[in-house]
């Protein structure tokens, strides 16, 4: 498994996409101008407690560029400083699936064209992803390799409640079962690690119940506090927690991909912020976390799944 997983003990995407297309390729950011039904006064104003007014929006992105124009700016400074030349298209800001179905093919296809965008990714709330937006994407999955990115966060209902989320682990079930009929389209769970009163066998459990759901892909973040949001304000109040030492995350990112399907495809092991970021401050380096987790890993003679079928706590 190890040499499946190019000396990694984890089935990183990084290797996963050197396999299938034969070179590196990343991801390039894009903000479509979607807002968020969480936002808009839909089903709330505040957001979820975590998120700041940016939408996740990736810093280096200006949405008020036409999209098209992001990719290809995005491509050339990416392949300026990494020598890429293959990409995938990331609607990553809000939810890239809040609109009608006909303004949603005309986007997604737009970058189609681009004959360097191997592949697109989308990034929605699981609650946003009728049988009419799964048919479309799925039609585009038959001819390019798509990911859908579902912000699941926790299987917790009383944590998605607490994160003022709008929807509820039902929602969460119900999106992943819908869109596994769709055999085309990789499906990704967004999973938060340090949740607020979250223990550390509901953090587990998290890993095992999307793994026997069936994604796969997941994308790991800690908790993090930025400007701007409700949690800036519980976390300085003392009454919001995150994991202030590296090593403590690692821990817990170690136990999660222990129980984690193995071949389900892991495209990050934590967050990454800059702007605005309150806490914790090892947030801002894009690589420590990651090497953190994977010394953890070696040290334990230990890997993704190992625990898997045999569950330990
Ligand atoms: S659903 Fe996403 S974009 Fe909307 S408030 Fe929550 S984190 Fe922000």
């Amino acid at each position: 498994m190890l040499e499946e997983w190019g000396g990694k003990r984890y089935n990183s995407f990084g290797v996963h996409l050197r396999r299938l297309f034969g070179e590196r390729v990343h991801r390039v950011s894009l903000d479509a101008g979607f807002t968020c039904p969480n936002r808009d006064g839909t089903l709330g104003t505040g957001g979820c407690i975590f998120c700041d007014a940016g939408g996740s929006r990736a810093g280096y992105v200006n949405p008020k560029t036409p999209v098209e124009e992001q990719l290809r700016s995005g491509m050339e400074i990416i392949s300026k400083t990494t020598g890429a030349k293959k990409f995938i298209a990331y609607f990553q800001a809000f939810s890239n699936t809040y609109a009608p179905p006909e303004t949603l093919e005309t986007l997604y296809y737009s970058v189609q064209k681009f004959p360097d965008v191997v592949g697109i990714a989308i990034s929605t709330r699981p609650d946003l992803v009728p049988d009419e937006i799964l048919d479309l994407i799925e039609k585009i999955a038959v001819q390019k390799y798509v990911w859908l990115e579902l912000g699941i966060q926790t299987m917790k209902e009383e944590t998605l409640r607490r994160l003022n989320r709008g929807h509820g682990v039902q929602q969460n079930i119900d999106a992943i079962r819908r869109a596994k009929l769709r055999p085309h389209i990789n499906i990704l769970a967004h999973m938060i690690l340090g949740l607020p009163d979250e223990t550390d066998t509901e953090i587990i459990m998290n890993a095992r119940m999307i793994s026997e759901l069936g994604v796969h892909g997941v994308k790991m973040h800690h908790l993090y506090v930025v400007e701007n949001t409700v949690l800036a304000n519980l976390y300085r109040e003392g009454k919001a927690k995150v994991y202030e030492d590296v090593e403590d995350y690692a821990h817990i990112a170690v136990r999660f991909l222990e129980n984690l399907r193995p071949d389900i495809i892991v495209h990050r092991l934590h967050g990454f912020a800059t702007s605005g970021l309150i806490a914790p401050s090892w947030t801002s380096n894009r690589f420590l976390g990651t090497q953190k987790i994977e010394e953890l890993l070696n040290k334990y003679n230990t890997y993704q799944g190992k625990y898997y079928n045999s569950p330990h706590f």
